[in-house]
């Protein structure tokens, strides 16, 4: 392993003019969004788009969702047909492992010692999940669930009758119970914490998940500490550190992922919950862009509190901004952070970010299936979790995205049209 190179201590940002090379490390969705959005910027040059993974760019959200359930196929998930990099004049390199980023020379080593110069960079390496630190969990049987491979290597396993260990009850471990008991596997869910949830929604709504999903067969384990995975050649329990036992024949761990910064480690850049990045994405290095789950970021609608967001939205913001950085274009309204799940025939929708929030008026009942949560800080409306209701989703969306409110004891009042009282919000 080469030793830290530091970089030169005062780069200087090239300008756009002088940009004809442009390489992206990580070809997830916000890579790939990436060299899309340059060419439909009008960017001419030399695009190179290194992925780890054998396959095109694709949309993970629906991997613990329907194609999990057997309902979409591979070519459905690819954000563009791969033909499509070839007509568009990217290199796409697929199963490349970039090594080394020299910053000083501008290079990027990848694994076999080739080194692609370049003009600017953007990392979107994206995060790795947590591994179980327990014995056994390098059996057969016992999955991660992040790519595409991962889902692929769980389906012939998720049939009727077979017990699930879900370890963690995030979004992983309650979308994937979610389709297991779909498809009628015996399914527990063990969880560190005292609720599912609990890093991305409040108590309340977190009590509505645990009880839908009770309702639906899963039994849940929380406040449970995983010690041990049992079994010989392949995954036969889970052990419990208060003693307790679970039968399993598969193993899904859900507990997390941390940011893939090594490379950007190793060059010098600044880390702080991931890559350090500013409103334009850039890093300490100005010609070094990080963007998606890897980079933190300043959140234009919450102070420019500085937070790093593993979503969707997220990925394609820091391509968009990206993309215009690079090409010279005026900055983009830049949108409010959304995310969604959907477990049975529920559909979580939010906008926002909770964290924060001090106190939270309901429009609508949990007991119809079909509510709005939405979160205030102070008079001023934050989040918005909708489950069932589009209309009170894309509402509040509008309201944070142009810092409006409307009263908690106005908004709870469903008398009045959602439509109406965004129209009159100030
Ligand atoms: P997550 O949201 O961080 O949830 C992981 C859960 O596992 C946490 O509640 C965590 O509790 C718990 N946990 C940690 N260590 C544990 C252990 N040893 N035993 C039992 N429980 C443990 O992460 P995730 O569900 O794994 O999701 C991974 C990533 O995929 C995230 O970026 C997530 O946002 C994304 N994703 C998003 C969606 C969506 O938006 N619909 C769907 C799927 C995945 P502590 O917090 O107390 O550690």
């Amino acid at each position: 392993m080469p030793t830290a190179d530091r970089g030169p201590k005062h780069e200087v940002a090239v300008t756009t003019n002088e940009i004809k090379r442009i390489i992206i490390i990580g070809a997830g969705q916000a890579g790939g969004e990436t060299a899309q959005r340059l060419r439909q910027a009008g960017f001419k040059g030399d695009i190179t788009l290194i992925g780890e993974e054998p396959v095109a760019p694709y949309q993970r959200p629906p991997l613990s969702k329907a194609y999990l359930l057997g309902k979409l196929t591979m070519e459905r998930l690819l954000l563009r047909p791969a033909s499509m990099y070839a007509e568009e004049n990217i290199a796409f390199l697929p199963s490349v492992k970039a090594v080394w980023i020299d910053r000083a020379g501008k290079k990027v080593r990848i694994e076999g010692g080739r080194e692609l110069p370049y003009d600017a960079l953007v990392l979107a390496t994206g995060a790795r999940p947590r591994r179980l630190p327990l014995v056994g969990a390098d059996l057969d049987g016992v999955h991660l669930f992040r790519t595409a491979a991962d889902a692929d290597a769980i389906r012939p396993d998720f049939v009727a009758g077979k017990k699930l260990i879900v370890i963690g009850a995030g979004y992983i471990g309650l979308e994937v119970a979610a389709v297991a008991r779909q498809l009628g596997l015996e399914v527990t869910v063990v969880e560190t914490a005292v609720r599912p949830l609990a890093r991305v929604t409040s108590p309340e709504v977190a009590g509505f998940f645990l009880d839908e999903h009770t309702r639906q067969g899963v039994r849940f384990v929380l406040g449970g500490q995983p010690a041990l995975i049992k079994g010989k050649d392949r995954v036969t329990g889970v052990g419990l550190a208060d003693g307790g036992e679970l039968p399993a024949d598969l193993v899904i761990a859900g507990i997390g992922v941390t940011p893939e910064t090594t490379l950007a480690q190793h060059c010098g850049l600044a880390i702080d919950n991931g890559v350090v990045a500013d409103a334009e994405c850039r890093t300490s290095d100005p010609n070094i862009f990080a963007i998606g789950d890897c980079a933190s970021r300043p959140m234009a609608h919450y102070e420019n509190r500085i937070a790093r967001l593993e979503s969707v939205h997220n990925a394609v913001e820091g391509a968009k901004i990206v993309a215009g950085v690079l090409t010279g274009q005026k900055p983009h309204t830049v949108e409010a952070p959304w995310f969604w799940s959907d477990q049975y025939d529920l559909k979580l929708q939010i906008a926002g970010l909770f964290q924060g929030y001090d106190h939270v008026a309901f429009r609508g009942v949990m007991a119809d299936r079909s509510f709005a949560a939405f979160y205030y800080k102070g008079d001023r409306l934050i989040a918005v979790d909708a489950v069932n209701r589009p209309g009170e989703y894309l509402g509040a969306k509008m309201l944070i995205q142009t810092g409006r409110s409307i009263p908690s004891n106005i908004i709870v009042d469903e008398s009045k049209p959602m439509k109406e009282l965004v129209a009159s919000a100030r």
